[in-house]
């Protein structure tokens, strides 16, 4: 019996996972590792011969093997009648980036686009002057390969407004849930028993994790305060708190690059290209024909019989379209670039949730391990992906995440779509003599805002990164939400008697900002200043190509669609018309099943 390729993959991250620390330095392995990969493609693809001879002719042609174009990938081949083509700017992911604990050392893999935006006034100052670090997956799942393994559906309210920006009831939540179900195969915190909502059998594994230090705890603080607990992506339950769902199977990152494209990379009509970066697509008067890319050093152009499919992301495909002419035609003009399709929207309404942390709470009660790195832990993991590595790493951090939760902000005051998030986490290690294992600490964060940023060309050379300007703060009433944020956490914590009966207190280490020095610690001033200087992004930007009813003011029809031209559709996490309150993986995921359906349908016709 033949033994899948992709089962030995998965079997042999440990063993590489183990291999890159006996040696002892995992980024520097990490990093040799890409290289190989990158090497290793050139190879086969100069021995296949691929891009020679004449010019290829594929039916779809997909940019961009991320959330959205690996689903794509997977439902316009999956017939067999039709040749799909995809290109995708990175390569295969590197084994480190499959281990949860990993989850931030993934630049040394060659694995992230590293955008930075333009100087902010009012966020990123204490992090990086000003300067907001965005990056973006690049390899094939895109930034499913290396974002934060956090499930979450975000509220149904965010589909029905949707569904009311572009008139098509086709995005409402009644709609969106059955592409939800078919994404799913629920494992989750609530699977013994499970919402109606969620799915048995699709292609994305959503896990629990069972490792939650502390969650008892606040569990008993949340029912003394009278908030309820329950399953946030049950589209049921806006309003409260949970234990985490992730993308995490058997201990390994679960992403759309192992549910959607894996599985499928023998099929003889789909063609992808790795390390293939896509810089022009090609008009004939309003009808797209065709994609320049650069692969390996060499140029090459192919043509698309039916349809160019730009699934690039949030910062990529608005730049990709502008390089091709489509987009505000003044800003093409400072390029000198002719307009083929003048659309102001391309690049204009950028979303995006602004986070800040909290820390650290102490607690005289021990929650976790100080240092999870121990020889036994990673012994546990090489052997059966157990134990804390087979566990998220808070972003940044050197904390675990146990549980999360939504409340609205009393300005905006609606629990049925609240405006915001926290993170509850556990901390793992901080710097010398603090016993990290009696910390606590919130991540929170504004995931609803009226805020909307650019991303413009800073040249017309396709390898330049674009100027990304998300305008962070600059409505008041955003900083007054996080502040209110702040203030209902506090309240949570150290007016429970729950965690009072701990000793909660906010330790002598907490980040007080030498810029807010002025202000009484803790007050409305103290906050609202230490937002300002203290935020950064939560890296779920969407909306830079968002669908919409006309072409004044969106990119996309609601059959994403680009308005104006025939065969050229955007369809990832870009067109979205407005940023919906939780992470964007599953709903980029939603977008790509959404997509194919109506391209499908559409031949069908
Ligand atoms: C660090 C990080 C942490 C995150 N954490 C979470 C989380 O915990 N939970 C969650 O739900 N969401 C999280 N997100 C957000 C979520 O992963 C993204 O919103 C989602 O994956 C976006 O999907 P997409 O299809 O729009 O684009 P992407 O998945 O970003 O895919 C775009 C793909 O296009 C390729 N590409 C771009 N330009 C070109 C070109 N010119 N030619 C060829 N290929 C190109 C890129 O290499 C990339 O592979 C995180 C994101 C990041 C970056």
């Amino acid at each position: 019996m033949a033994i899948p390729i992709q089962f030995l993959t998965r079997f042999a991250i440990p063993l590489i996972v183990a291999a890159f620390y006996l040696e002892g330095n995992a980024p520097e392995q990490a990093n040799l590792y890409s290289k190989v990969l990158e090497e290793s493609d050139r190879t086969l693809s100069i021995a296949n011969g691929e891009g020679e001879g004449e010019t290829e002719f594929y039916d779809y042609i997909i940019v961009g093997a991320g959330s959205a174009g690996s689903v794509l990938a997977n439902r316009l081949s999956a017939s067999g009648a039709f040749t799909v083509l995809l290109l995708e700017g990175g390569g295969d992911p590197n084994p480190i980036s499959e281990v949860p604990w990993f989850v931030d050392d993934l630049d040394e893999g060659g694995m992230l686009l590293n955008y930075v935006t333009t100087a902010q006034e009012k966020a990123c100052i204490t992090r990086s002057n000003g300067t907001c670090w965005f990056g973006r997956g690049k390899a094939m799942g895109g930034s499913s390969s290396v974002n934060g393994l956090v499930y979450n559906r975000c509220a149904a309210k965010d589909y029905d407004s949707w569904a009311n920006f572009t008139g098509d009831q086709i995005w409402a939540f009644n709609s969106v849930v059955d592409a939800f179900k078919a994404i799913e195969t629920y494992n989750g915190v609530y699977h013994e028993n499970p919402s109606p909502n969620h799915g048995t059998s699709g292609p994305i594994y959503i896990g629990h994790l069972d490792y939650a230090p502390g969650f008892e705890v606040l569990e008993e603080a949340l029912t003394e305060k009278g908030v309820p607990i329950g399953d946030l992506n049950s589209g049921e339950f806006p309003f409260g708190f949970s234990k985490l769902d992730h993308n995490i199977k058997d201990g390994l990152r679960w992403s759309a690059w192992h549910g959607y494209l894996e599985p499928i990379l023998s099929r003889s009509n789909l063609k992808i290209y790795r390390y293939a970066w896509a810089t022009k697509v090609h008009f004939n008067a309003n009808r797209a024909i065709g994609v320049t890319y650069e692969r390996h050093g060499q140029t090459r152009q192919v043509v698309a019989n039916r349809e160019i499919i730009l699934s690039a992301g949030v910062i990529d495909s608005p730049k990709l379209l502008m390089l091709s002419g489509v987009g505000p035609s003044a800003h093409l003009a400072e390029h000198g670039i002719e307009t083929v399709l003048d659309l102001p929207a391309v690049g204009t309404h950028l979303q995006e949730h602004l986070g800040v942390n909290l820390h650290p709470f102490f607690v005289n009660q021990t929650f976790s391990a100080s240092n999870p790195l121990t020889p036994e832990n990673i012994n546990l993991f090489i052997k059966n992906t157990t134990g804390p590595l087979a566990n998220m790493k808070s972003w940044g951090t050197y904390a675990t995440h146990i549980a999360h939760g939504y409340f609205p902000s009393k300005l905006y005051n609606d629990p049925t779509w609240p405006d915001l998030h926290c993170y509850i986490n556990q901390v793992f290690a901080t710097p010398e003599g603090l016993p990290a294992e009696q910390q606590v600490f919130v991540e929170l964060e504004m995931v609803l805002t009226n805020q909307e940023g650019t991303v413009r060309l800073a040249s017309t050379n396709p390898r330049d990164d674009p100027i990304i300007n998300p305008h962070f703060l600059e409505n008041p009433l955003d900083t007054q939400r996080l502040v209110e944020g702040i203030e209902y956490v506090t309240d949570l914590f150290l007016n429970s008697t729950t965690w009072q009966r701990l000793g909660i207190r906010w330790s002598d280490t907490f980040e007080k900002i030498p810029q807010c020095e002025q202000f009484v610690f803790p007050s409305v001033e103290y906050w609202t200043c230490f937002v300002e200087m203290n935020t950064g992004p939560a890296l779920h930007p969407t909306s830079t190509c968002r669908m919409g009813p006309n072409s004044e003011v969106a990119v996309v029809d609601s059959r994403l669609r680009v308005f104006g031209s025939t065969g050229l559709r955007v369809i990832d996490s870009s067109v979205m018309p407005f940023v919906p309150n939780g992470n964007t993986n599953l709903p980029s995921i939603m977008i790509g099943e959404m997509g194919a359906r109506m391209i499908l349908e559409e031949i069908l016709e």
